[in-house]
């Protein structure tokens, strides 16, 4: 008997975490939390599973809608052990900190549940175990109904440092959960090469750009080219670009693109700001660089000129020192340095703000990146009118896989059975019509939390 049951994530990007029950093993697929959300509502449906076994936890990567409600599911769940790559761990440690003491300071959530501590996460980052890519491991939970172990093993998924796709083998039945992937090189990640999975169950698969129609999204490098182009325009006018990005990841990819350009004449040469816990990352990202597979292993994020973005307590700073920053959060969060920089920015006409990733359309940025100069916007509830007098323009630097892509890995690993997850509804649309057209003998899913789906 297997089952699978979502928690989170099913149908919007946030809080993913997906159970299975495998003969008497309960496995989480992910433990993450909603970005936007608050409170209880930010969390996976724990509840769910208050009647069944849960042994393990396997976590894809660090991203905080994977990973973010870990701590809670030990509180209620404290034997379970978690699995994850080593550089998982290494950035886990890292995020689920700073993630501590955001909440702290977010006094709303000590009336919904007991915040965690700085102890728990060193006791939670201790405690999970180090898996290397492509080598299988088996496991077996206290409740098991047979003598068949089941065989897991983390493949690189691209998308960011120590991101996995995980497969999970049992009795000849196969499941692949893809997390979040990414076919394509970024400036630093390679594309995952998924090639040697094959005939899988279940593909429990991410859907991210599904409904992003691919011509907007080019290459890496012409992209990179377009976004030269504007930024030119803009540091040669003495003005200087807003970037919002995630911490993890864009951080990091966007810095190295900017450089790299900077370094072959592409990009006029400017300060670059970056700060925080991005910086961090940035250091393991460098920590790893001959470790894991990477386009360019001798770049070493550390030594590329940065100014310190939280030593500058007055924004007009960057009119006499234009340059780049790169600020998070990537979707432009109230209370993160990209929204406490956005009001001032948004009044600045020479300056620019860059959309580079997934905005959810639920955020300030989605706002921001959704209209242009001289429109005027409400970013919060409560907030007020703001003109734009800035440039805005959107670029795709994606770390998730094209639409084409989503449905080349159904080909390659030629499964039975998709269960979409991580994607909206107009993404999950494209997706499982696109599939049933071209393959008709796959059985198309479309996961909603709390749903159960048999799969054997
Ligand atoms: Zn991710």
């Amino acid at each position: 008997m297997i089952k699978f049951l979502p928690l989170g994530g099913a149908d919007e990007i946030g809080a993913s975490s997906f159970y299975l029950n495998i003969n008497g093993t309960g496995i989480l697929l992910d433990c993450g939390i909603h970005p936007r959300k608050k409170g209880f509502d930010a969390l996976p449906k724990f509840d769910l599973i208050d009647n069944e076994p849960l042994d393990f936890v396997f976590i894809s990567h660090a991203h905080q809608d994977h990973i973010g409600s870990l701590p809670f599911l030990i509180q209620r769940f404290p034997h379970v052990i978690i699995y994850a790559t080593t550089q998982t761990k290494e950035i886990a440690g890292l995020v689920l900190h700073n993630a501590a003491n955001i909440l702290a300071s977010e006094k709303d959530y000590e009336n919904q549940f007991k915040i965690y501590t700085h102890e728990e996460v060193d006791l939670l980052i201790q405690s999970i175990r180090e898996i290397e890519y492509e080598k299988g491991i088996e496991v077996k939970g206290l409740r098991h109904f047979s003598e068949s172990k089941i065989k897991i093993s983390f493949h690189d998924a691209g998308h960011i440092l120590g991101a996995a796709a995980i497969l999970i083998e049992y009795s000849g039945y196969r499941i692949f959960y893809t997390g979040d992937f990414n076919l394509s090189n970024q400036a630093i990640m390679k594309g995952a090469n998924l090639k040697h999975i094959k005939h899988i169950n279940t593909l429990i698969l991410e859907s991210t750009y599904a409904s992003t129609d691919s011509a907007k999204i080019s290459s890496w490098n012409s992209e990179l080219e377009r976004f030269t182009r504007s930024a030119n325009h803009i540091l040669n006018n003495g003005g200087s670009i807003l970037i919002p990005v995630f911490a993890l990841g864009k951080t990091q990819e966007i810095l190295a693109s900017i450089y790299l350009a900077m370094k072959k004449g592409k990009l006029t040469e400017t300060n670059i700001f970056t700060g925080g816990i991005g910086r961090d990352i940035s250091n393991l990202y460098d920590k790893n660089r001959y470790i894991v597979r990477r386009k360019n292993p001798d770049l070493v994020l550390k030594n590329i000129p940065q100014l310190n973005l939280f030593e500058i307590d007055d924004y007009n700073y960057f009119k006499k020192n234009n340059g780049v920053v790169l600020a998070s959060s990537g979707m432009m969060l109230v209370g993160t340095p990209s929204f406490k920089l956005l009001d001032y920015w948004l009044g600045q006409k020479s300056f620019g703000i860059f959309g580079v990733g997934y905005f959810d359309p639920q955020t300030p940025g989605f706002t921001v990146m959704s209209s242009k100069k001289g429109d005027t916007v409400k970013l919060t509830e409560f907030g007020q009118q703001k003109k734009i007098m800035c440039h805005i323009e959107r670029f795709y630097f994606p770390s998730h896989s094209k639409r084409e892509e989503l449905l080349s890995i159904v080909e390659e690993t030629r499964a039975d059975k998709v269960i979409l997850i991580h994607g909206d509804h107009s993404a999950k649309d494209w997706l499982g019509f696109h599939l049933l057209d071209r393959f008709f003998f796959v059985k198309v899913h479309s996961a909603e939390i709390g749903r159960e789906i048999m799969l054997s």
